[in-house]
């Protein structure tokens, strides 16, 4: 009897630990996928050749630089309004409708609605 109910116990831990498996897999995916989808409008693909600035980029990281101006904390970035990205930063030029250059950034292209706190109004 007890060694059936240790196996129960066992069995059921190991199903539990299954389930929790499997949804943190789903959720850290979905976490990512949201973290690295745009914020506004439909995405337009990257151009051929060229490369995303991500924060890993040194100058980026500086600069605070945030693929998606809606996820920028506010606290730790007392700059930032509400409306503000790449997009009518006089630091970017277009490149298509979801990417284009910064002048902060040597290599790759940001996204429009990405923001940092380099960021300076269009005249
Ligand atoms: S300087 Fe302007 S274009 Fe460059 S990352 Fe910052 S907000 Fe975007």
């Amino acid at each position: 009897m007890k060694n059936q109910s240790r196996r129960s116990f066992l069995l059921g831990l190991a199903t539990f630990l299954g389930v929790a498996a499997t949804w943190s897999g789903l959720f850290g995916s979905l976490v990512q996928s949201s973290l690295a989808a745009p914020a506004k409008g439909k995405d337009v693909p990257l151009p051929a050749g060229e490369t995303e600035v991500t924060t890993a980029d040194v100058v980026a990281n500086a600069i605070g630089y945030n693929p998606d101006s809606t996820k920028v904390d506010v606290k730790s970035n007392p700059t930032f309004k509400k409306g503000q990205d790449c997009s009518s930063c006089a630091l970017y030029t277009k490149t298509n409708e979801s990417w284009g250059k910064c002048q902060m950034i040597q290599v790759g292209l940001v996204r429009s609605h990405g923001w940092c706190r380099s960021y300076n109004k269009k005249a």
